[in-house]
């Protein structure tokens, strides 16, 4: 096991209807030194590529992000939730339904902070279905930026997100991979990569 998936069998907590609390080290609470590791392995797996900008999703792709940047040492920039349909054109909007709240929301960047023609890291905290980073992805591409890879802490394995934005052709590395967990016995299977 890896150190993060050592830390989310020690401090994880499997809630019913395929939900994973990790409130006390990742997205309540943060443990700084983790996200360092996380940063520096992302720095690792990506060093292949050219990253010129950080783009994540409020609110808890944010504090991962801003971590991850220092190793690659470019800005970030997080796509806002916004209830108000703003089409005064100085946005890209993209619609996200949120895993964890079942609501649809839209999401906003400034057109000032992503150009045509920048590498763009995606960074979040989960991939479950795909979402999140569809709406990322077609920010970034309505941008005319590239995306250069897609960093993810915890996928969870069972859910389609990760097969569909691999299909598509992505370079899309996640730091645990769940298979499976299980509610009532707190089990958790990791995929061997
Ligand atoms: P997706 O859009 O891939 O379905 O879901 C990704 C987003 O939902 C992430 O930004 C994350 O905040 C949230 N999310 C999805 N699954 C979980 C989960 O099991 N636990 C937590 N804490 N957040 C999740």
């Amino acid at each position: 096991m890896n150190f993060l998936e050592e830390r989310i069998v020690k401090d994880g907590i499997i809630k019913e209807g395929n939900v994973l609390k990790v409130d006390s080290f990742l997205n309540h609470q943060m443990d700084i030194a983790l996200f360092e590791q996380i940063g520096e392995e992302f720095k690792r797996r990506f060093s292949q590529e050219k990253i010129d900008k950080i783009l994540t999703i409020e609110a808890s792709g944010i504090g991962i992000a801003c971590v991850v940047a220092r190793y690659f040492q470019v800005p970030v920039v997080f796509a806002k939730k916004s209830e108000s349909v703003n089409i005064d054109g100085e946005m890209y909007i993209a619609e996200v339904e949120s895993f964890t709240h079942k609501r649809k929301n839209q999401v906003i960047v400034s057109k000032k902070f992503l150009s045509s023609g920048e590498n763009i890291l995606l960074i979040d905290d989960f991939l479950a279905n795909g979402c999140a980073l569809q709406g990322l992805i077609s920010i970034v591409t309505e941008a005319g930026a590239n995306v250069a890879g897609i960093g993810i802490a915890i996928e969870k394995g069972f859910q389609v997100g990760g097969r569909m934005i691999r299909n598509l052709g992505y370079h899309l590395e996640s730091l645990a991979i769940i298979d499976e967990m299980d509610a009532a016995t707190g089990k958790f299977t990791f995929r061997e990569v």
